[in-house]
């Protein structure tokens, strides 16, 4: 091979007749403006270029080309000139056949540019996709011109409104590839370049070719996907878009539709909803940078962990470690509590199973990792002892010191407790800097978050190694600090309160819950609580009744709805009636309860706005959260919103509610809270934080970056 010319960052080379171009651009190879300047000078260059008489493009590293660059979104680099969309069409008129060899993740711009080329040849390993949608915009570069006009309509709308990708076989058989290539991808393009040329093949421009099928067909398969949509996702916008413009490609010519197109994608892109979900991209990113831990910290080794506790939580926990390859040892009081541990750990993967997502194989080798004992000697081979054991502070003093006992030195020593304190259980032990805890969710082998709480004495290298494991099992780890319900409990417990007040106040459960839904949760504070068990809030209620203050605000509904032995779907009734599954049916009993509170209040009963249902569910837990972002117990405000996308279902279109509180503007958040203050008193007060942001003119965002910058 010869080099004629090496243009950073697309490298031009001259293989015999054949141009090879190679987009360099590192980690993924994204459609920069240099990389599209680039792009399009070196094509210049091979089709001015008599030698050349077929192009091949390629990617160096992990891809060919991992799409726009997510950093030039609203921002003026994205339309410096070629815009991708251009790219793509001056890659199709080329004269000279340009074939792409794809690898690695060829996704959204990556796969509208080798869409723009007019063949395609795909590494085994490679997966394929649009996945704008998940990033709340739609495909902006003919991805939604050229897709249906390529594999046919079904297909094309499936893979643009779901944004998932698809593997290089899937990839063939839709004709999305011509060619799986078996062993060294750019010679076997460059192969199939030289036979096109041979057999006088011509340039096969997508743009030109016609959807298959009628057009009243086609037109009638894009209203019942719209449909569909507005049942399964009523609340997205982006894929109604990319469906109006798949729509725009059955019904207009392609220079047409591909303009609707920019249209459409622009306005997506200046959606609060794409905004959001690019938010939550970066914020789950972000999240794994601990400003005070550099990231060339020895990490220690995780490689067996021991469970002390065979629980519904220390179940769920050492399942997360065995599906990732993680051999485990449980450890409980007696033979009998571990032999119910199993048969419950069993009976879930056995569902598993039966609903097709795990081979009875696969079972046995991930049940074969857990072996289990009551000795606690047993944990002495441990990297990490995860204690999971009744919540009270006796128990732990109990096991702690067992685990001090017979853990290895350099072990880590995690507590799962969700409202004890972390440094007081730090204590019982002879080394506190190796204790931290690992708050898993409930169920834990399902629930992806991971509040990692670093307690006052933590040692670094074991934070961040606790960090790593979460990735390892599958987790999404997020460091906080030690306080009563960390930060995502924290939060949820004065959003509940105020779903009490408002029915105290003048609204039904059901109220509630609908205009919270509407919002986007799945489910509203009460239909969750009914899920989770009254038994457990109720619990927590009666242990902080001793240092609550007499004059704070507080509503015994949940007391009066538990002594009636209602504590949710379990029971068949909660704040909820529940006839048969799970369908939550309002019930008079509750209604009654609640109207007497509100007569025992001297309440008059009010008509609440759906409005002012929200604020006050919303702001309430936005202001707990600004409050631990002032005590420092959460890194960043994203932070806290990965908690809530990860832990809580908060709704992700929404971008995690500190995000949120940026989008309404703190100036209103702190305004509505003043309103409540005045009018309410209690813990409506805004933070200083939240307030000093206010009159700054500034956002969460903002002070985000100024904290990453000192
Ligand atoms: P659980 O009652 O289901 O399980 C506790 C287990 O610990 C029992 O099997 C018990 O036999 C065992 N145990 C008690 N003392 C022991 C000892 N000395 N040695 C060995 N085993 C012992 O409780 P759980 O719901 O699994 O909760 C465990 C911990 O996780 C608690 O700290 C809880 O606050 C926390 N947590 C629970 C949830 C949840 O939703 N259940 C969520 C997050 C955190």
């Amino acid at each position: 091979m010869t080099t004629s010319e090496n243009v950073s960052p697309v490298i031009f080379k001259k293989n015999g007749e054949i141009a090879v171009l190679t987009i360099n651009n590192p980690p993924v190879n994204a459609l920069a403006k240099e990389v599209r300047i680039s792009l399009a000078s070196c094509l210049e260059s091979a089709n001015q270029d008599p030698e050349i008489l077929a192009i091949v493009l390629h990617g160096s590293g992990r891809n060919l080309c991992g799409g726009a660059d997510i950093r030039e979104f609203n921002t003026p680099d994205r339309e410096v000139q070629p815009m991708s969309r251009d790219l793509m069409n001056l890659l199709e008129k080329s004269n000279k056949i340009i074939v792409a060899a794809i690898h690695g993740p060829t996704l959204g711009g990556g796969l509208e540019l080798a869409l723009g080329c007019h063949y395609r040849v795909a590494d085994k390993l490679a997966s394929i996709g649009l996945p704008e949608v998940q990033r709340g915009v739609i495909p902006g570069a003919g991805g939604t011109q050229r897709l249906p006009r390529l594999i046919g309509l079904q297909p094309a709308i499936k893979m643009i409104t779901s944004g998932l990708p698809i593997n290089a076989v899937e990839a063939l058989n839709l004709g999305i590839i011509d060619l799986l290539s078996n062993d060294d991808l750019v010679q076997d393009a460059i192969a199939f370049a030289r036979k096109l040329i041979a057999n006088s093949s011509k340039p096969r421009r997508i743009s030109t070719m016609k959807i298959e099928g009628e057009i009243e067909e086609n037109i009638k398969l894009i209203e019942e996907h719209k449909l569909l949509l507005m049942k399964d996702s009523p609340a997205l916008s982006a894929p109604v878009y990319a469906l109006e413009s798949i729509h725009n490609a059955i019904t207009m010519p392609f220079d047409e539709g591909w303009k609707a197109e920019a249209d459409l994608s622009r306005i997506s892109m200046a959606s609060d909803q794409s905004r959001s979900l690019v938010h939550a991209f970066f914020a789950e990113r972000q999240v794994h940078k601990i400003p005070d831990i550099s990231s060339d910290t020895i990490l220690r080794p995780i490689k067996k962990a021991a469970i002390i506790g065979a629980g519904t939580m220390g179940g769920g926990i050492a399942m997360s470690f065995v599906n990732a390859g993680i051999p485990v040892v449980l450890i409980e009081m007696s033979s009998e509590n571990l032999a119910n541990g199993m048969s419950r750990i069993e009976a879930n993967y056995k569902a598993s199973t039966k609903r097709g997502r795990l081979s009875e194989d696969e079972m046995a080798s991930r049940l074969s990792r857990i072996t289990t004992s009551t000795n606690y000697a047993d944990i002495s081979d441990s990297d990490i002892v995860i204690e999971a054991v009744y919540e009270e502070m006796d128990v732990k003093r109990i096991v702690f010191k067992e685990i001090d006992r017979f853990a290895r030195e350099d072990a880590i020593l995690a507590t799962n407790t969700s409202t004890l304190n972390v440094n007081e259980i730090a204590l019982f032990t002879t080394r506190p800097e190796s204790v931290l805890g690992t708050h898993f969710f409930s169920p834990a082998n399902v629930m992806k978050l991971l509040e990692i709480v670093r307690a006052d004495r933590t040692s670094k290298d074991i934070v961040a190694s606790v960090m790593e494991m979460a990735k390892e099992i599958n987790k999404v780890g997020v460091v906080v600090g030690v306080c009563d319900g960390f930060v995502g409990n924290r939060m949820l417990a004065p959003y509940f309160r105020q779903g009490d007040f408002l029915v105290e106040e003048g609204v039904m459960p059901q109220d509630v819950d609908n205009v919270v839904e509407t919002y986007g949760f799945r489910m509203g504070p009460f239909r969750v609580s009914d899920l989770a068990g009254l038994d457990i809030s109720w619990a927590i209620e009666k242990r902080r009744a001793e240092t609550r203050p007499l004059d704070e605000r507080f509503s015994p509904l949940l007391d009066r709805i538990c002594q009636l032995g209602r504590y949710g779907q379990k029971t068949g009734a909660g704040w909820y009636f529940y006839e048969e599954g799970r369908k939550a049916i309002p019930d008079p009993v509750i209604e009654e309860i609640i109207f007497a509170r509100s007569r025992e209040m001297s309440l008059n009963r009010r008509t609440i706005e759906d409005d002012e249902i929200l604020q006050r569910c919303l702001y309430s837990m936005i202001n707990e959260g600004a409050k631990i972002l002032e005590e420092g117990l959460a890194i960043r405000s994203s932070d806290i919103d990965v908690i809530w996308l990860h832990g809580y279902g908060f709704p992700r279109h929404r971008g995690g509610p500190m995000f949120y509180a940026d989008l309404v503007g703190l100036r209103n958040v702190c305004d509505t809270l003043d309103k409540f203050y005045r009018e309410w008193g209690d813990k409506w007060e805004p933070s200083h934080l939240l307030r000093n942001l206010a009159d700054a003119g500034s956002s969460f965002s903002e002070w985000d970056k100024k904290q990453m910058e000192k």
